[in-house]
């Protein structure tokens, strides 16, 4: 029963490590709450240092408290180094006889007979090891060894984002200044990423002026050492609240996202430093700028983008912190209310925005199908994408208004804009409290079935899916809680997500699209090799073949969560029957490992796949042979089929979904599925693309996975659809070698 309530108390160890006030003091704390809870004799931490290729003790209870330090070992080495060589526990009755058994004097270990560890990994990186030990006749249960698989799975988040923390200081030169500001023009159009309206402030993003900036600027007012120590606490309490809102709205989302922030902040090195200095009669603005440029020296050094990505956390963190000092009382939030303005954002960007209440974004790069303009329709976030740099160099606060319904970008807006953007505002929530009409089944006039179903990145986009009664999800996007995350999440916590999804869908079927992640899909807490065409690299479906473990616990974790349910699985990026059936054959060895462990999962979910690359259309006969059913990408079809890249704003022009060639696959896929009894349907954002919908009915499209916002308006469109009509019309464009003719054909001309 401990094991329970200590798989129970997890959640407890987020407490630990933020009530802690270093890295060594948090496992030490772990180590002793687990000794307690276990009731072991001893527990102790090694932490594996990749360069040196040594496992270091970090903690210990039980075991002398000198070891910390001291007791190091190959992995090669002993049972402890078993566990992490071979990524499985390692338990033994009579551990001082096991042949691989390294003792080290002076521990007291050699009384300790019941020896079992359990290797901290987090994806494909080796953290660590958790080793508990016991006397003779006290063996561990298999709760126990439960239970420290779920701590091992938990601190495995919390170290990845310490480590980095664990290097030393060096000098640092300063950064080049940034430019003065301009005037911007008064109206820029971009496209729209997410529709709707933001009005406010605007925020620069641009995190080397603004820390660049600081190292600038005079500090003629002089702060106490209790100035310093206060922001230092209001920071402490700012991150914490800001966590606590992003996982509150983002469950699926939320990981210590602000973990690595709080744990500089607790950190003796850093924070202590500071501290010598002020006590020393530095002023402490001075002092921190000064150790960050130590901090920063060593991070902007790094090869490896994980470190890098700290670089960004350790600015942020100390821009707040001045912030903080400078201000006196608690600064407002970054975001809230304003229209941010970035270059680049990254999905944590988003997630912050979102918990913030930000107004909207204007990205001043970037194309809009690309997965950041998707995670912006998830959470909400009006954004448009503008190519305009100019607006970079507007002052912090310029009143700027986002009409992301057109795209258009106001910057300091006449009172007729303003008023007249109001009025939008008002008829948008009258319109929104009414309740949009949607039919649970859609027809054509005809009486042609034709199912919507929906396409959810985030398990926010769930109730809206429900309230507009999407007959399943088409495609869920599993890698979107892997973006905005900053760590890998576990097994269990995949379960989590996953299992709320299927009970939100409450019977309806539920389409797992596994991890597809590369290409402008990056973790910023996995080294993604550096490929000089990252989106035909190693992405998607060949990531996951090449990271079984990666991909086998995700698998489990779908069919665990698939109890009960319609479950489809369906794998991307396929380019060949070989792919498909060996990615299948995964699926079978992941339900394979939890019978044989009497874990209850879906037993026979139907097995589908993407078609995203054009190899796959000539040889989609045998793939109907094999797959349960077909969703057709269209995204990254048209990008293959076409060359062009759909993240690239400049070859725009040429990214053609009315290309002959894209409609005349699609029709190869929906009679090569219709032929074997398959189900074919569409997910790419073409499905939502109105100008498209009667030809594709009319080449015998019979579903739609979309966004969830589009279905009334679809529905619509449907309900008014003639089949017949739709199918000649189809055979027209069918017939048709040039996109021209096609645009004919379907009134775009008359439409511009
Ligand atoms: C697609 O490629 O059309 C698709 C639905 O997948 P994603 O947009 O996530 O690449
Ligand atoms: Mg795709």
């Amino acid at each position: 029963m401990e094991g329970f309530q200590l798989l129970c108390d997890i959640s407890e160890l987020n407490h630990l490590f933020r009530d802690s006030v270093s890295v060594e003091g948090f496992l030490q704390k772990t180590v002793e709450m687990v000794t307690h809870r276990l009731k072991t004799d001893v527990c102790s931490i090694y932490l594996y240092d990749e360069e040196e290729d040594l496992l270091v003790m970090r903690a210990t209870q039980g075991l002398h408290p000198d070891s910390v330090g001291q007791v190091r070992m190959k992995p090669s080495e002993g049972l402890t180094g078993k566990a992490l060589r071979e990524l499985r526990p390692i338990y033994e009755t009579r551990a001082t006889r096991h042949p691989e058994f390294k003792p080290f004097i002076g521990t007291n270990e050699e009384q300790f007979e019941n020896f079992l560890a359990v290797p901290i990994t987090r994806g494909l990186n080796r953290i660590g090891v958790l080793v508990l030990q016991r006397g003779k006749r006290r063996k561990f249960s298999d709760e126990d060894i439960m239970a420290c698989k779920a701590v091992a799975s938990q601190l495995a988040n919390i170290i990845e984002n310490a480590r980095f923390l664990m290097t030393l200081h060096a000098p640092h030169e300063d950064k080049p200044r940034p430019e003065p500001a301009t005037p911007a023009p008064d109206m820029i159009r971009g496209k729209t990423a997410c529709a709707g309206f933001g009005f406010g402030p605007c925020r620069i993003l641009n995190r080397e002026h603004t820390l660049a900036t600081l190292s600038r600027r005079e500090y003629p007012e002089v702060y106490s050492p209790a100035d310093f120590d206060r922001a230092v606490r209001t920071t402490a309490e700012q991150l914490e609240d800001l966590q606590n809102r992003v996982e509150e709205k983002l469950s699926d989302a939320a990981s210590l996202i602000f973990a690595s922030h709080l744990l500089i902040l607790k950190d003796h090195a850093f924070v202590g430093e500071m501290r010598k200095r002020i006590e020393k009669g530095i002023n402490p603005p001075l002092a921190i700028l000064e150790i960050t440029r130590q901090y920063l020296d060593i991070f902007d050094r790094s090869e490896s983008s994980y470190i890098r990505e700290k670089v960004q956390d350790v600015e942020d963190l100390i821009v707040r912190l001045i912030d903080n000092l400078l201000q006196k009382s608690g600064p407002a939030e970054e975001f809230a209310h304003r229209v941010v303005i970035a270059r680049e954002l990254f999905p944590s960007d988003l997630l912050r925005m979102s918990s913030e209440e930000v107004a909207g974004a204007v990205l001043v790069a970037g194309g809009v199908t690309s997965h950041l303009s998707i995670l912006a329709r998830s959470l909400q976030i009006p954004m448009v994408i503008a190519q305009a740099p100019e607006l970079m160099k507007l002052t912090d606060g310029t009143p700027v208004l986002l009409d992301a319904d057109t795209g258009n970008v106001y910057v300091r807006p006449n009172e007729t804009i303003v008023h007249s953007f109001r009025n939008r505002i008002e008829a948008r929530t009258a319109l929104k409290e009414r309740k949009p009409e949607v039919k649970p089944e859609t027809t054509t006039r005809d009486g042609v079935r034709i199912r919507l179903m929906a396409n959810i990145n985030l398990l926010s986009d769930v109730s809206l899916a429900k309230d507009l009664l999407c007959e399943g999800v088409g495609l869920y996007r599993t890698e979107f809680p892997f973006i905005v995350r900053s760590d890998f999440p576990s097994e269990e916590e995949q379960l989590l997500a996953y299992r709320r999804l299927v009970e939100a869908m409450d019977g309806k079927p539920v389409t797992f699209r596994t991890l597809d992640i590369g290409g402008d899909k990056v973790l910023s807490y996995y080294p993604f090799p550096q490929e000089q065409n990252p989106s035909m690299g190693m992405r998607s479906i060949r990531f996951s073949l090449d990271n079984r473990p990666i991909f086998l616990q995700q698998l489990r974790a779908i069919l665990r969560a698939g109890v009960g349910a319609d479950l489809r699985v369906m794998f991307p990026m396929i380019a060949s029957l070989d792919d498909f059936l060996q990615a299948r054959q995964l699926l079978r060895q992941a339900a394979e490992q939890l019978k044989a462990e009497q874990t209850p999962h879906h037993e026979s979910p139907k097995v589908g796949m993407m078609v995203e690359l054009p190899c796959v259309i000539p040889t989609i006969e045998s793939l109907a042979e094999e797959a349960d059913f077909f969703s057709i990408g269209t995204n990254d079809l048209i990008q293959f089929m076409l060359g062009v890249d759909r993240t690239n704003e400049k070859v725009e022009s040429y990214y053609l979904p009315h290309h002959p060639a894209v409609f005349r696959a699609i029709r190869d896929v929906v009679a090569a599925a219709d032929r074997h009894g398959r189900e074919a349907s569409i997910c790419g954002d073409m499905a939502h693309e109105t100008a498209y919908l009667t030809v594709l009915v009319g080449m015998g499209v019979r579903t739609l996975s979309v966004e969830p916002v589009y279905i009334p308006q679809i529905q619509k469109i449907l309900e008014m659809m003639d089949s017949a009509k739709a199918k000649t019309l189809a055979e027209k464009v069918l017939s048709s070698g040039s996109v021209n003719d096609i645009e004919r054909l379907l009134g775009f001309e008359s439409q511009s």
